[in-house]
């Protein structure tokens, strides 16, 4: 692209007060560029300003330095063919600027404030002539049938749902008949007011609209093998419920096991398999996975006073729902909800409030079947969320049901029932309840915890990376986008996902078959799915400096890149969410989109004035997550917190996007320290690309043992934890690492 560049400042929003309108444009002068002003870039005809040059073949590059980023963008959207770039000098430097006080006048303020300003135009500038128009990536074929792995209720819903919105649909259920587990409930949980009456099972009518739906196409008592290809254009091998195939996953051969198998004196279990990643001509053709394979009832046969598995009248909810569906409940049953003795405050396993449900409805049965029946619930937790509430009230104002926080230290056989001993931990009273049968709350564990259940043939492995993990489940965050799993493509619904009442797993289902449809339609777009949904950028590689080092295909959160036998990546740009971190990863730098590369955010970096002989203006550049830390600190400068003004901040698509050479660039150029502000990482993480910033945290160590070898202190570098919600605390934070830098006083190397 032939570029022709535009700056247009604005003055509104208090700008044009408190800055220095002339340095901002001189600022844009020294980057080669003619500045134009408005007194509101936003409005109509602020940016008719800017049309009108884009229209008359003066601009195809606009550089707006007005507000955040993360505002205004489709109004400052001015089309495919013009690239848009954005300084932010409203949230950035005027409203987040230091207030006067005795240590600081006003006019220093407005010194430091000014060069902050005039720093960030210099930047955007650079940006702009770094910066490239992305062309999106297109399979030769797109391929827009779903696969729908598990034929209970979440798996019948989205192919339902798939079907309706106007996709093929190719259902494959394990057992010989579609249904599963909801075909042995008794009866389903409310769904509608008063909330408090037990409803007839609904899944037949289910079932019967999946079989007459002629865009399904249902393969019973079949499982799926594996999975191979990309998101558009994946092979689906099926074989027969619970057999071997050839095509099933690799199993795990660790190093001990190699050596024997290589020595002979023991079989290769993988001899009969193919190579996993070869083509199989007979594989069914889809475009995308929904994963609804469902649970399976949690071990509680660990705990082992309460006797699962020992004592015959002592069943899980699971086993219960049976009998009950039978017709075989007792008249008095105790519901243990935790399994007290040691870890008296915990719930069991994988156990949540679709657990504490299930026991009020049990409870339930015990009433209608037995006039006189009587059910005791003993929990540590009773969680009933929305309308269940009063449900719970119902079950509470049944003279039959009895419900009481207790610690239950043991069940032991008594004639010929059982005795309950527990500790009421509301009265401190202890019990001895009789009763003809115990039913434990064993929760529901995911069944990608105990297999890989897709067995896709990536490089990465047939699972999903770091399962153990994540207790086993599949999503690669579970706070922003339920359902999709860190393998883009493949979207899981229901009990896999989490533990999930009637009602749930039918909105999972529907929106897991939505991710679907809209992966494969942004896939025929050429661009990318959530969390950058619409980046028609991807990542490219300068094949002929690669050193096959593995470290991109090793880090890629989401398995976008296979290899070759040498090493060499070989990328899927369908499956990739655009984070960079094979970018930031990559030690030839070699890795880079068109709209963000090393050279672009290096030469960012460099842009920024040091100043060599001023030990109060150090300069430390801090590279912020798009996703957690620029909103944070863009609502600080909202509440008009004041953010330190030796900071200059550079937005990254995720702190695993940060290749190390940034920051040794950026100290060999004078900067004074260099910080890294993303999201939490560990049990909680937050991270949208599931471990950019555990990642950015590993190589920041490591490059601080470098500068350490160089005679720079380690401390210089930094990485900080900063959530979307800690908008009040980031201040703070930023403010302790740049006294750090104080205190180890200007860069030696400064000038140099
Ligand atoms: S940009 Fe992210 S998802 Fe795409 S290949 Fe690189 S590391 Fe993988
Ligand atoms: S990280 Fe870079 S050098 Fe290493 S394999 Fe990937 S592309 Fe090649």
């Amino acid at each position: 692209m032939d570029k022709k560049y535009g700056v247009y400042i604005c003055t509104g929003c208090g700008i044009g007060e408190a800055l220095d309108i002339d340095g901002l444009t001189g600022a844009a002068k020294e980057s080669g560029m003619a500045a134009k002003t408005h007194e509101a870039v936003c409005s109509a005809a602020g940016r008719k300003l800017i049309q009108d040059d884009i229209a008359g073949g003066t601009v195809n590059t606009a550089v707006i330095c007005a507000c955040s980023p993360r505002v205004w963008k489709e109004e400052f959207n001015f089309g495919e063919n013009t690239i848009t770039v954005r300084a932010n000098l409203r949230e950035g430097v005027v409203w987040c600027a230091e207030k006067p006080s005795e240590g600081r006048t006003a006019e220093t303020i407005s010194e430091y404030s000014n060069e902050l300003a005039q720093d960030y135009v210099r930047m955007a500038c650079t940006q702009a002539k770094k910066i490239d128009v992305p062309e999106p990536f297109k399979l030769e074929a797109i391929n827009k049938r779903i696969l729908v792995m598990g034929g209970g209720l979440a798996g019948l819903t989205a192919a339902k749902e798939a079907s309706a919105a106007g996709y093929e649909v190719l259902l494959v259920e394990k057992a010989d008949k579609l249904g599963g587990k909801a075909l042995g409930w008794r009866k389903q949980l409310p769904t509608k007011a008063p909330w408090s009456d037990l409803e007839e099972p609904t899944i037949q009518a289910l079932v019967a609209a999946v079989e007459n739906d002629p865009k399904i196409t249902i393969r019973t008592s079949m499982e799926v093998a594996r999975v191979a290809g990309t998101p558009g254009a994946y092979e689906a091998t099926l074989k027969v419920g619970g057999s071997k195939s050839e095509w099933d996953a690799p199993a795990k051969v660790g190093v001990d096991e190699q050596d024997k198998i290589a020595k002979g004196e023991m079989p290769d279990p993988n001899a009969g398999l193919k190579n996993y990643m070869t083509s199989n001509p007979d594989a069914e053709k889809v475009g995308a996975v929904v994963l609804a394979t469902g649970w399976t009832p949690a071990d509680v046969s660990e705990f082992e006073h309460l006797g699962h598995g020992k004592l015959a009248k002592v069943v899980t909810n699971a086993e219960f729902e049976k009998l009950a569906k039978e017709g075989k409940v007792p008249a008095n049953v105790a519901f243990i909800q935790s399994p007290g003795g040691e870890a008296h405050d915990r719930d069991f396993p994988y156990a949540n409030s679709v657990t504490s449900m299930v026991a009020l409805k049990q409870a339930k049965y015990v009433r209608e079947d037995n006039p006189d029946g009587k059910a005791y619930i003993l929990y540590q937790h009773m969680r009933t969320p929305g309308n269940m509430e009063m449900f719970y009230k119902g079950a509470q104002n049944d003279d039959g049901i009895f419900l009481t926080k207790a610690t239950v230290t043991g069940v032991e056989e008594n004639g010929g029932g059982l005795v309950v001993k527990a500790k009421d931990t509301l009265l401190q009273e202890d019990l001895a309840l009789q009763v003809d049968m115990v039913v434990l709350g064993a929760g529901m564990r995911s069944t990608t915890a105990a297999s890989p259940t897709v067995n896709l043939s990536y490089r990465q492995g047939p699972a999903f990376l770091d399962l153990e993990l994540f207790d086993g489940y599949a999503d690669s965050n579970f706070i922003c986008f339920p359902y999709e799993t860190r393998r883009t493509g493949v979207y899981a619904c229901g009990g896999v996902r989490k533990a999930t009442d009637f009602t749930e797993v039918v909105d999972d289902a529907c929106g897991a078959a939505l991710k679907a449809v809209q992966c494969l339609e942004s896939a025929d777009r050429g661009v990318s799915v959530h969390p950058r949904s619409g980046d028609g950028s991807y990542p490219e590689f300068f094949f002929q400096r690669c050193t096959q080092c593995k470290r991109c295909t090793e880090e890629c959160p989401f398995g976008a890149l296979d290899d070759d036998e040498k090493g060499t990546p070989k990328p899927n740009p369908t499956r990739c969410r655009r984070c960079g971190t094979c970018m930031g990863a990559c030690p030839e730098r070699i890795i880079g989109f068109k709209n963000y590369t090393i050279d672009m955010i290096g030469s960012m970096v460099k842009a920024v004035e040091v100043p060599d002989d001023d030990e109060d203006k150090l300069r430390i550049v801090c590279f912020v997550c798009e996703n957690d830390a620029m909103p944070a600190l863009d609502m600080a400068a909202m509440r008009k917190i004041s953010l330190n003004n030796l900071v200059r901040f550079i937005p990254v698509r995720c702190l695993g996007s940060v290749n190390m050479v940034w920051i040794k660039d950026a100290l060999s150029s004078g900067m004074d320290g260099a910080l890294l502000l993303g999201c939490k990482f560990g049990d909680d993480y937050q991270c949208h690309f599931v471990k950019g910033s555990e990642l950015a945290d590993k190589r920041m160590a490591n490059i601080g043992e470098t500068l350490g070898s160089l005679g720079l202190e380690p401390e210089r570098c930094g990485v900080r934890q900063v959530a979307i919600s800690d908008y009040d605390q980031v201040s703070a934070v930023i403010d302790e690492f740049v006294e750090s830098i104080k205190e180890l006083g200007p860069n030696p190397f400064k000038g140099f």
